[in-house]
């Protein structure tokens, strides 16, 4: 659980630009040529992933594209970012929903498996679209919830009092601005049974501008238990401005960090 903390300790924190995260993800790469031409790739990537192109879009935020090695067609964070032809081979075993999401659906962006954990379907968007996504297939469209309808979360987890633990998840649960997920958390707060809040998210990892002060105010005000779990694939993507993110979350939030940051 530490480790990741041990490497953002001995990075050094380098000078960054003065984007915001939305204005970062304003500029983000949604063009699959575009991708191939900033890269110094062959043109014939952009050809051979075309169709899985179509079936689920390209989206890389300029943060991140930024740790990608220029003209290395293997490079290890491209390839969970570029669309490839493997994407669209049938193969025998697998499944669109590998954890059986499906069965565990009872509502709308509800998601509950475990007797003393629900998982909530905040958003169906994300900052980056990575093509393992095991959510590539949900049907987000079933399980959009209106702001308004937040309240059948709320009225779910009070016919199940043996909830304590809430994870928001998605899509990307940060992807929403900060003043509508304090409304959430303050609706939870109320709410005795619950003990603690999970924040499962990448965006930081691929805009880490997203550990802005406005985030940081709602976090450090609650009264529930908030883990922060990011979702981290390989040291490469572990740079100096992630870093820089990591050791504020950690002074600002020190609790979030310390039980439990992956
Ligand atoms: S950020 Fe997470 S939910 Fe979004 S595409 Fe990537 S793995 Fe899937």
């Amino acid at each position: 659980m530490n480790t990741i903390l041990q490497i953002f300790d001995v990075i050094p924190i380098h000078t960054k630009n003065n984007l915001s995260w939305s204005q970062h993800l304003s500029q983000a790469i949604t063009s699959l040529p575009e991708l191939v031409e900033h890269l110094g790739l062959p043109k014939s990537l952009a050809q051979q992933g075309a169709e899985a192109h179509q079936s689920f879009k390209l989206l890389v935020p300029r943060p991140y594209l930024s740790r990608i090695e220029y003209g290395n067609p293997n490079d290890p964070l491209l390839l969970q970012v570029l669309p490839s032809l493997s994407e669209m081979q049938k193969v025998v075993g697998y499944t669109k929903d590998p954890l059986e999401e499906a069965d565990h659906n009872p509502q709308k962006a509800i998601v509950h498996k475990y007797k003393r954990r629900l998982l909530v379907i905040t958003t169906g968007t994300c900052a980056v679209n990575c093509r393992y996504c095991f959510r590539r297939h949900f049907p987000y469209g079933e399980n959009q919830l209106a702001q308004a309808e937040w309240e059948s979360v709320i009225d779910y987890l009070k016919a199940h009092p043996d909830v304590n633990e809430v994870i928001l998840s998605g899509g990307d649960p940060l992807m929403m601005k900060d003043s509508l997920l304090a409304d959430k958390l303050h609706k939870l707060e109320a709410l005795p049974q619950i003990k603690r809040l999970r924040i499962h998210s990448r965006l930081p990892v691929v805009i880490p501008d997203r550990v802005c002060d406005d985030m940081l105010t709602w976090i450090t005000a609650s009264r529930l238990d908030i883990v922060m779990v990011w979702h981290i694939n390989h040291a490469n993507e572990v740079d100096a401005n992630l870093a820089q993110a990591a050791d504020k979350l950690k002074k600002r939030a020190s609790p979030c960090l310390t039980k439990g940051y992956y």
